[in-house]
This record gives C-alpha cells, structure tokens and sequence, in this order.
C-alpha cells in the first residue's frame, strides 16, 4: 500500500512540468488564430447557418489534412457515430463490438440504431480494443452464416467492430482489420480524440469503411460544438451528407426528401472557428507532444506511477495525458484525484466502464479484466496545448 507521501511527491512532480500552478484546466481551448476574424465574416454577411463557405472549406481540409477522400462536417461527434453505422446499414437488433473503455457516445450511437452494444475488452499498451484477445473471443461465440457474423449465443448479427483510439493512441488498426476480415465484420473508427495521431504514418480514421471525429470545446480543436464523419467510399460519403442535410434532394426551391434523414449539419459558424483551429494543428501537436514529453521526464523515476507513452506503431497526438498507478486500487486513485484538485489542477479518471452504466449492464462481454485494471489506475492530467508555448 502506497502512503500519501508517495501521492504528493506524484503531484510535485507534475506541478514542476506546469508554467503556473492555479487553476490549470484539464484541456482548454486555445484561440490565437483567424477566429475572430473568420467568425466576423460570418456575422458580416450573414452566413452563420447550416450552408456557407467555411462548412465547404471545413471538409476540404479536413479531407486533406487527415488523407481521407470525404470528410462530412456534422453538429457532434455523437452524431457523426451514428451517421457512420447508419450509412454502414446497421440494423436494429444487430450487435456492435466496441471497447468497455469509452466515452459514453461511442456506446449511445449504437443504441441511437437500435443495435446493441457487445463490450470488448482493452489491451494495456494501446489501451484501445486487444484484437488478439478479441479474435480468440470470436472464434467460440461467433459463426459465419451467409458471409455475416452471427452471435452463437444471442442469435444476433455481429455487424461491425467500433475501436476507439483512446486519448489519442492508436489501437492495432492492422491487427484489428485482419479480425474484421476474418469475420466478415465492418471497421467503424472512433476517431472523436485523435486528430493528428497516426497508426504506421497514416491518419487514425483512416484505415476503416467510416470513421467519426469530434470537435467538442475539449477536444483537440474545437468548432464549439462538432463532428464530421470521414469515408474513403464515395458513396458512403454522399449517404452521409444527404443522410445529414433531412435527405432533401437539392433543388432551387422545391422541398422533396427522399428518405427519412437528420438534421445533423454544422452550421458555418462552427465551422468558421475549425478552419481557423485546423490552420493551427501542427503548433497544437508539437506543443501537446513537448508536454508529454516534459511529464515522461518529470515522472520517470517516480515510484508507483508510469506515464503512459505511445504505442510503438502510433504517432500520438497526446489529446489527454495519462498515467497509470501501479496498484490497482480505485480508493487510491481517489486519492490521488483529490490531492491534485486541492492543488489547484485539474485531473480526472477514466471513464466508468460503459458495460457497469445502467442502460448497458445486460449487454453480452467478454471478460474485461485489462479495462477494469485501466479504470481503476489511470489519472489524467492536464493537457491544454496551451500550457506550452514552443
Ligand atoms: C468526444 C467523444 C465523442 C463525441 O462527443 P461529442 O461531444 O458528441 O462531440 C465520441 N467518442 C469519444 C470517445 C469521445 O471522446
């Protein structure tokens, strides 16, 4: 059992990383481009609503900057989830494999289809879905019928694999897509919290049919609120957008909608502040990266603790740096959270596993002894790219 002071000398070493002590919040947003100026422009013209020039160059260069063909700027990353199992036809009752370990959205979208969720479990060096283990795992409860995946046991379709690159690392996407073929099963990616993290050089959210990301006020850019979805198939991409715009088949003035669509578009306010915050992603990441950095050096040989650092295959964007506490003991890491918010920083644990939340909990597992040790260890710290100005 570790004493307090090994918690203090914990909360020493990082209070000594950060360039002031108070009031450090976990990820602010950070504002020193064209915002104001491309948002005046909005107001000016009066362009601020669900059609306009920054929603076009939004996508543009969001395409181009993560190498995916369409990106489809959308209200939220939730909404771009479920766009992307919409478009990938889940149906209801179907079953989709997502990690224990996540966001409560990733979880959300699938019941937003109707489908259910089937919680996989994590591996410790990416923290993401363990296609190893998940393999193993289909191999007794799933059966190939007709060239879908159906669960043994429940009956259901298994329509897709839903991986999630938590915090910013790359799960095993070339580990995970050979499960997918495997078991004839669908990639979608959850690419809400890596923005600029790359799996073997090439952009998260790029390696499955669709893949999600998110521009909420604490991600790593932010349009206040926002997602898109992105797709390599050009087809999906279309689905997408019209699924996205009340499936209203363009016309001058004539209203027709030819399926039963969302109102799910980004307004052009919204994605006036990301094409001022995408214009600063490269000074984002090297600053988010120098912070990990400092923090691995800071921690290195400070006992009971381990900074969590990139997979070996990924280059991450460090969205919220992480730490792992030895003992798996949730009254410990209480602790720890306590002592750094009375010192003024702001941290938080990781999510609560979704399969434990009460809408989830007869949901079908795999046995996820690696998601409750993350749970009960990790701590995140500060992270804003702000804290940095290299
Ligand atoms: C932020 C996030 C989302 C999407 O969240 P929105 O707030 O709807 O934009 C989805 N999944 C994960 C893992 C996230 O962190």
């Amino acid at each position: 059992m570790k004493t307090d002071t090994d918690l203090t000398r914990i909360v020493e070493s990082v209070k000594a990383v950060l360039p002031y002590q108070q009031n450090i919040g976990l990820h602010e947003p950070c504002f020193q481009g064209n915002e104001w100026k491309y948002l005046k422009e909005c107001i000016d013209t009066g362009w601020v609503s669900s059609v306009g020039k920054f929603v076009d160059q939004f996508e543009l260069k969001l395409a181009d900057f993560t190498g995916v063909k369409k990106a489809i700027a959308v209200a939220n990353g939730t909404v771009a989830l479920h766009l992307c199992l919409k478009v990938i036809e889940t149906e209801p009752d179907d079953e989709i494999l997502v990690p224990a370990l996540t966001f409560v959205a990733t979880a959300n979208a699938v019941s937003h289809c109707g489908a259910v969720c089937h919680f996989a479990d994590s591996e410790e060096h990416t923290l993401g879905i363990d296609p190893i283990r998940l393999d193993k795992y289909l191999q007794k409860i799933a059966i190939l019928k007709n060239g879908s995946c159906y669960n043994k046991t429940t009956g259901r379709r298994i329509k897709a694999v839903l991986p999630m690159h938590t915090f910013g690392h790359s799960v095993d996407l070339d580990a995970l897509v050979e499960v997918c073929n495997t078991y004839k099963l669908m990639l979608v990616e959850d690419a809400a919290e890596s923005l600029g993290s790359y799996y073997k050089g090439r952009h998260t959210g790029n390696h499955g049919v669709v893949s999600a990301l998110s521009f909420n006020g604490n991600k790593i850019i932010t349009t206040g609120g926002g997602g898109a979805v992105m797709t390599n198939d050009e087809r999906l991409g279309r689905l997408a957008k019209h699924l996205s715009t009340t499936a209203k088949v363009p016309h001058d003035w004539a209203f027709y909608h030819d399926m039963v669509g969302y109102n799910y578009r980004m307004p052009n306010i919204n994605a006036a502040l990301g094409c001022a915050q995408l214009e600063q992603m490269a000074i984002f990441i090297k600053r988010k990266r120098a912070l990990a950095d400092l923090y691995a050096k800071a921690l290195k040989d400070i006992h009971g603790v381990t900074f969590f650092t990139e997979p070996r295959f990924s280059k991450s964007n460090y969205w919220l740096n992480v730490i792992l506490l030895q003992n798996t003991d949730i009254e410990l890491r209480n602790r720890l959270i306590t002592m750094f918010r009375g010192n003024g920083l702001m941290v938080r644990p990781a999510w609560t596993l979704i399969n434990k939340l009460p809408m989830y909990k007869d949901c079908p597992s795999m046995e996820l002894p690696v998601a409750e040790k993350i749970e009960a260890s990790l701590v995140n710290l500060p992270s804003s790219a702000g804290l940095l100005s290299v």
